[in-house]
């Protein structure tokens, strides 16, 4: 397992500018099916999952379904599997919607949505990634001001992975460009003024000059959703 900081700051100063194509390559040659990418069907998500496809036709790509996405997000899952050879990979919470009112109260993303996400995201993303090594992800540096010093490799100290983000480096416009040339499907939110998109409840489109995730928890000062913050714990007392 990759951790040590010589060993992470030698990788990416090797990979940093190089194409994700070529990181994917090398992350699946060390690692084969013990990497995971990981895709909450954004654009950065799209690009991925297509390099992916073409990297290594018929490989699994998973995904957590909080029961809470959009319809929109399912309808884009369909498209994806009618234009890429990808497995799509569910997966659930422990708890369904209504164990989490009786066990939690009414719309616990209005009153707690750290513990929310915690429930619905981050314990099955943890669950999921038990048996791997190596998990990569679309995030990228020009979302917002927390994701702005995101390395392409680092150790995630919550999941006991190594975390990899092939496309920190690129910004929105490189994102659009290939999904126009190599016309891929993309959720019909972007063009309704939702540039991230994650569940229904926690979702809103962003004014112009917003940065790109402005529109998630808009009504708090809740920024990220747990899977990429440092200290995402925020426990599940009741
Ligand atoms: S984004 Fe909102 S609804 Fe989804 S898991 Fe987090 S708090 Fe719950």
């Amino acid at each position: 397992m990759i951790r040590e900081t010589g060993q992470l700051q030698r990788l990416n100063s090797r990979f940093e500018g190089t194409s994700p194509s070529d990181i994917l390559k090398w992350v699946l040659d060390v690692y084969d099916d013990k990497a995971a990418l990981s895709t909450g069907f954004g654009a950065s998500g799209i690009v991925l999952m297509h390099q992916l496809s073409l990297i290594h036709p018929g490989t699994s790509v998973f995904y957590l379904d909080t029961d809470l996405l959009f319809d929109e997000t399912y309808e884009l899952m369909d498209k994806i599997r009618d234009r890429m050879d990808i497995q799509l990979v569910r997966v659930r919470p422990d708890y369904t919607l209504q164990q989490q009112e009786e066990a939690y109260g009414e719309k616990l993303w209005e009153t707690r949505p750290d513990t929310c996400c915690y429930i619905r995201k981050v314990l099955p993303l943890k669950r999921y990634l038990s048996d791997k090594e190596a998990w990569i992800t679309a995030i990228r540096r020009d979302q917002s001001p927390t994701r702005q010093d995101t390395p392409v490799f680092s150790h995630d100290e919550n999941l006991g992975v190594l975390k990899v983000c092939p496309i920190a480096g690129w910004t929105e416009d490189e994102v659009w460009a290939y999904i126009r040339i190599n016309d891929l499907p993309f959720n019909e939110l972007h063009d309704k003024g939702y540039p991230s998109i994650g569940c229904r409840p926690c979702t809103r489109p962003v004014r112009q000059g917003d940065d790109l995730r402005a529109g998630r928890w808009a009504d708090s000062d809740k920024t990220e959703c747990g899977l990429h913050s440092r200290n995402a714990h925020p426990g599940q007392s009741r």
